[in-house]
């Protein structure tokens, strides 16, 4: 099976801590990490982690189903597909003309409308 995903899905693996929780860094580094749907869309670990969001791993694909997990290294900020989160990336968007210009934090919930 393929990735449909934008951008490159480092690997199939999910990036969890310990406890099994989706993290939101990555360590070492501290990078930003995304969970990739497999409708393409991202979304923020504590998405993943909100037992009322239906994610699962394996199975049919829903938009639900996490294909695996990357770092943000670079580009725009990602957005959240649930909460609206921006997830900015670890050295911000090289084609932006203010590296350190950030949307709010909390734009409206854009629902996944399933
Ligand atoms: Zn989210």
């Amino acid at each position: 099976m393929g990735f449909r995903a934008r951008g490159a899905v480092m690997t199939a693996r999910v990036y969890r801590d310990d406890e099994g929780k989706a993290i939101s860094f990555a360590w070492p580094g501290g990078y930003p990490v995304v969970h990739v749907m497999d409708d393409g869309e991202v979304l923020c670990a504590d998405c993943v982690n909100d037992p009322k969001n239906p994610v699962h791993e394996g199975g049919y694909g829903d938009g639900w189903r996490i294909e695996g997990s990357q770092i943000h290294y670079e580009g725009p900020d990602e957005v959240c597909a649930h909460c609206g989160k921006a997830i900015p990336s670890a050295y911000g968007d090289p084609d932006a003309s203010d590296g350190a210009e950030r949307p709010p934090p909390s734009s409206p919930a854009s629902t996944r409308a399933r």
